[in-house]
């Protein structure tokens, strides 16, 4: 077991936080875990392993619910106990498919209807979560009741006796949790694959310049120092990656898309800087426009564009950025411009190395570019 370096204590005005117990060096892992539940988002059952959230272009299908998809026969093995119950009410509900919070909420309660008593420590953080109920405008209310429905509808075909679910922890309180505290958990390339509950990491506080960093490999969470942390000194994290790209960059009309994100761009572009947040995504999105188009000289000068406004709105260092940097660097080093490729492959390493740690496949991707990227440098 590693040591515990963190722990709960009450953070003036914030309520429940987390602090260090000891000082933290950036890139160190602070904790690291599974989620309590978990489940693929909507836009990504089609494209994402139910089980190991990895994505692909031919998973295979349950062919019962024919919803839930997965890589293998051993990815479908390992995610069945979590998908046995649902599957039920999956197949019930055809075609129709619940929000994410809906199949969370279920996947939760068939989790904590299995359990026995004595197997119940993070229930007590679900049970001790807010659920902010009190204090709801009455339209979240009104929209939480109908999630309620849904979530009784979708759960109809198990049979589930709620009587038996701890108290304070009834469907309605229990959707209200979710909403506050779960978390998306975002791939390699920083696309939301899914949701998750992960019951003490959601004691961790916002801060605009955070000291740490969720990254997630797999479903699996981990939580690393981005600057050195003091010992005793708050543990936060930046709730608002808002510029994070959370479609899926391979359903778009590409050349339409570029179009319109070209017009936009020239329109704006003389009273507009690139650093406003919506020309920042309107660049992103010329650049994925262009590069789906083979477009790669175009791409790249989207994508240069895009690297300063990113430092900007990203605190440093931040895997956003890392990852732009090595798209950029990617286009780089196709164009055969090595210098450049390999400037941006170290900035991306120097950056991931902290977010994202020495292990990290992505990491060991960036590592890989750069020596291949070195090596042609040193036979010119
Ligand atoms: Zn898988
Ligand atoms: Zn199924």
């Amino acid at each position: 077991m590693e040591a515990v370096i963190m722990e709960r204590f009450i953070s003036e005005g914030k309520g429940n936080g987390l602090r260090a117990l000891r000082e933290i060096k950036p890139g160190e892992v602070i904790y690291s875990c599974e989620p309590f539940a978990f489940c693929v988002a909507r836009d990504f059952l089609k494209t994402a392993c139910q089980s190991c959230l990895k994505r692909g272009e031919s998973l295979s299908r349950c062919s019962q619910c024919k919803t839930a998809r997965y890589c293998n026969v051993q990815c479908q093995k390992q995610a069945w106990p979590d998908h046995k119950r649902e599957c039920k009410c999956l197949k019930h509900l055809q075609p129709r498919i619940p929000t994410d919070s809906v199949r969370l909420v279920a996947r939760i309660i068939f989790k904590l209807l299995s359990q026995s008593e004595s197997d119940q420590e993070e229930l007590y953080s679900i049970a001790e979560h807010q659920s902010h109920l009190a204090d709801m405008s009455e339209e979240k209310t009104e929209g939480l009741k109908h999630l309620c429905t849904t979530l009784q509808v979708y759960l109809a075909e198990e049979n589930c006796d709620l009587s038996r679910l701890p108290s304070g922890l009834d469907p309605v309180s229990l959707l209200a949790r979710v909403t506050c505290n779960c978390f998306s958990i975002s791939d390699g390339e920083l696309q939301d694959v899914g949701v998750g509950l992960y019951p003490s990491m959601s004691l961790l506080n916002h801060d605009c310049q955070p000291n740490c960093i969720m990254m997630f490999e797999g479903k699996r969470l981990t939580l690393r120092a981005v600057r050195v942390i003091r010992s005793a000194e708050e543990l936060t994290i930046s709730y608002t990656d808002i510029l994070a790209p959370s479609k899926d960059r391979r359903s778009q009309h590409w050349d339409e898309l570029l179009k319109e994100s070209q017009a936009l761009l020239h329109r704006h572009s003389d009273v507009v800087p690139d650093r406003n947040i919506y020309m920042l995504r309107l660049l992103d999105l010329a650049m994925d426009a262009c590069i789906s188009l083979d477009d790669y000289e175009t791409a790249l000068e989207y994508g240069n564009r895009a690297l300063g406004p990113y430092k900007l709105y990203f605190s440093d260092p931040h895997p956003s950025r890392a990852v732009e940097l090595l798209r950029v660097g990617k286009l780089q080093h196709f164009l055969g411009r090595l210098e450049e490729a390999r400037g941006s492959f170290t900035q991306a390493y120097s950056i991931m190395s902290v977010t994202h740690g020495a292990a990290h496949a992505l990491t060991n991707q960036v590592q890989r570019r750069l020596s291949e990227c070195q090596a042609e440098l040193n036979t010119l």
